[in-house]
């Protein structure tokens, strides 16, 4: 149906096997792409650069979002290495963990801030640096989840975090669309991961997504990464600004 032969693409997230971003690069490599693969500093390089190897990554660089020097010299090893990006994928939230664990109301200033700018900025500035290498169009996606749209105890701030970041999808979808690059947003449910062990009560979660959705059956990365696999091929070339679910129908019940 679709193969993503030859394409160049640009992964940020992975932090181990459980990650996301692990799950969207394995689907991406199988339908054929090429990888470049970001670790967000020296503590995380050990557990990345196996996975960098098994997926055969063209490209291995450190990347922590908020250090606009590595953005640029990433991109610079993108420009020269490929000449071209055809696919970018976000998976990247963080938020500080006092602020996380509050009430939004007592959201502190500074972790507002962070969260913002690590879970949503870093979305735009991404994009941004990969517009001029997407000539030919491609297709950016970020992850977000249910909380951006309704209340979901315990997700705290990240839900206002994450409707941000739909809406920067929209509009960036919107001011893209024109060059043939699309910026969609994949909302998995719950999924246990690095980043979800820091949300209260996560288990809880997980139980009530499985009792809940109309599959029983909780997301895996490898149901996101399929999914992500399609909407980066040119057979999704007229889908773009879409909040994509992947959660058993959850979303229609919860
Ligand atoms: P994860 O912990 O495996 O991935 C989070 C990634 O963010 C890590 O690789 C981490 O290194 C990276 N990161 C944090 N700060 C960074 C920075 N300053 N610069 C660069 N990278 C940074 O967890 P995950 O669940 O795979 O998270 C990926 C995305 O999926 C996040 O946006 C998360 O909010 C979203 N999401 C997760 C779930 C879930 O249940 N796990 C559900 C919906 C959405």
């Amino acid at each position: 149906m679709f193969s993503l032969s030859g394409k160049k693409a640009l992964i940020v997230g992975i932090a181990n096997s459980h990650s996301i971003a692990y799950g969207i690069a394995q689907a991406l490599r199988e339908q054929g792409a090429e990888l470049a693969v970001t670790y967000l500093n020296e503590k995380a390089r050990p557990f990345v650069e196996p996975l960098a190897q098994e997926l055969e990554a063209d490209i291995f660089a450190p990347l922590d979002v908020t250090d606009t020097a590595q953005i640029d010299t990433l991109f610079d090893q993108i420009e020269e290495l490929w000449g071209r990006l055809d696919i970018l994928i976000h998976a990247v939230a963080f938020c500080p963990m006092e602020d996380l664990h509050g009430r939004v109301t007592d959201c502190s200033r500074q972790g507002f801030r962070m969260a913002m700018d690590i879970s949503v900025g870093s979305f735009l500035h991404l994009t941004r640096e990969a517009e001029p290498l997407m000539a030919d169009g491609g297709a950016c996606m970020t992850i977000s989840y249910f909380g951006a749209e309704k209340v979901v105890e315990n997700y705290n701030v990240m839900g206002p975090v994450k409707a941000a970041l739909e809406s920067v999808t929209k509009y960036m979808a919107a001011e893209l669309g024109p060059k043939g690059i699309r910026v969609n947003a994949l909302s998995p449910g719950p999924l246990m991961t690095r980043a979800a062990s820091g949300i209260a009560h996560f288990d809880q979660l997980l139980d009530m997504a499985a009792e809940r959705a109309p599959t029983h059956q909780l997301a895996t990365i490898a149901d996101v990464g399929a999914y992500a696999a399609f909407l980066a091929s040119d057979s999704a070339k007229n889908v773009t600004g879409g909040v994509h679910y992947i959660d058993g129908g959850y979303h229609i019940v919860g």
